[in-house]
């Protein structure tokens, strides 16, 4: 059925880059044969999942939305694969979204933008957007996507689904094409919150091959979801999210939500957290800075793309020729971002002094965390953006993840839930719920009680 949607939809919204019905019918028959031998398999053996194309499968590509990738074969698969699989999930194919993880809108896809299912004339949200198109238009009922600024809970929030960013090192970056390593970090999308703890749950837990990955168990998400009680639970309403900049409607569905969890018992304060506001430009020094190390590897002899190797030029040229067509601008303007953050000479003015700008937020976090429990934000400013309203204005395209940049920066937990449809365009608003680290279970309770 989902394969059948699949083809219904994706000439408008274009969420995969690749899906292969025979290898997926495949896998669907090993999960029966598995089952049928007497396996016991998790509760979502079975269901069918889309992978964000950053993920390493072993039986499809993985380009990471990059011509450099074009029908690269991995060798191996992503630990969030190889679990799910061996949880008996089926793979139904593999998602859009911004090259390499760079955006939020998935236009900076080298394979051509996805398309809000709500409105096909905007952004599904990035950088993956291809996941959250995919669960939204029903040709998935789960997904995987990667959050590095905001890219689980971002393209969740103006597509009207649940997306949860776990806290850094809960979930394994091992077969993960890397963009900003100390930030990386995989989570679900589901059209609710219990699914989408269920997912968490099934691929998360330490791995061994992922040296920043947590020793420790995982919070019961699950159990959390199912619970959804938050009487007597201290909520924090973040100061410095609202106000000029945000969308009305956005705003109206956010105070809706904190009434909301107010009539249900909760206890709401404002918490104020002055660091966040220095996030996006810490952040924008730190995650080129990490990306330009990890495109290093892209250099036209071990993956992928090799261009102008005709026997006459050097290899230095022949990798120049590769990046240059290769990459796409947003890719390059990081690289070379990055790549002069990180120079002699300005190492310390840029990199180092975001690095002391991503303590202060930590302690902002611990600050407020040592008050309540949660805290709460909208998810993104506004309701999803026309395609090609902020393309060639980065610094636009950058506000889209004001909000949710500070939890990458201090490695802590945070989750989008759907709150309703904002009045002036009727576009899908998310509320934020954002936890201490290894607190994931209490976004899902918190989740859990206000999604509609
Ligand atoms: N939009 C942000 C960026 O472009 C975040 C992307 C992400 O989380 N992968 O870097």
């Amino acid at each position: 059925a989902h394969l059948a949607r699949i083809s219904t939809v994706e000439p408008q919204v274009n969420a995969f880059l690749h899906v292969d019905a025979e290898t997926t019918l495949a896998q669907a028959r090993a999960v029966d044969a598995r089952i049928a031998a007497g396996e016991r398999l998790g509760p979502l053996a079975g269901v069918p999942i889309a992978h964000k194309d950053v993920f390493t499968t072993t039986d499809m590509p993985t380009t990471a939305g990059s011509k450099i990738l074009e029908d690269y074969r991995p060798p191996y698969d992503a630990t969030v694969t190889r679990r799910l699989r061996e949880a008996g999930l089926v793979i139904l194919g593999k998602t859009n979204l911004d090259e390499f993880a760079m955006g939020s809108s998935t236009e900076n896809s080298a394979y051509g933008p996805t398309r809000n299912p709500w409105d096909l004339s905007r952004i599904p949200g990035g950088s993956s957007g291809g996941s959250s198109a995919a669960v939204a238009a029903y040709e998935a009922p789960l997904s995987t996507g990667t959050d590095t600024g905001g890219s689980i809970r971002q393209p969740a929030a103006v597509t009207g689904i649940v997306g949860m960013k776990p806290t850094y090192g809960g979930s394994s970056r091992y077969g993960l094409i890397a963009f900003a390593s100390s930030l990386d970090t995989p989570g679900p999308f589901a059209r609710n919150v219990l699914d989408a703890a269920l997912l968490h749950e099934a691929f998360s837990g330490h791995d061994p091959l992922d040296s920043t990955s947590i020793d420790a168990p995982v919070p019961s998400v699950v159990e959390a979801a199912r619970n959804g009680d938050v009487a007597g639970l201290r909520i924090g309403v973040v100061k410095e999210f609202g106000g000029d900049g945000y969308q009305a409607g956005v705003l109206a569905r956010f105070h809706e939500s904190v009434e909301l969890l107010e009539s249900l018992g909760a206890k709401v304060v404002e918490v104020s957290c002055p660091s966040f506001t220095t996030a996006l430009p810490a952040y924008y020094l730190i995650a080129p800075s990490e990306a330009s190390s990890n495109l290093a590897r892209f250099d036209a002899m071990r993956y992928g793309l090799r261009v102008g190797d005709d026997g006459t030029r050097s290899a230095e040229e022949v990798m120049a020729l590769t990046r240059a067509a290769g990459f796409g601008p947003e890719v390059k303007r990081r690289i070379i971002l990055g790549t002069y953050a990180l120079s002699s000479g300005y190492y310390d003015a840029y990199y180092g002094q975001a690095q002391k700008v991503r303590t202060l937020i930590a302690r902002d976090f611990e600050a407020a965390f040592n008050q309540v429990d949660v805290l709460v934000s909208p998810t993104t400013p506004t309701t999803a953006f026309p395609i090609g309203e902020r393309a060639d204005d980065p610094m636009a395209m950058y506000l889209a993840d004001l909000c949710t940049i500070p939890t990458n920066l201090a490695g802590n937990a945070a989750i989008s839930v759907p709150c309703g449809l904002a009045d002036e365009d009727g576009l899908p608003v998310g509320l934020q719920i954002m936890a201490p680290v290894l607190g994931d279970d209490r976004c899902y309770r918190v989740g859990a009680a206000v999604e509609r």
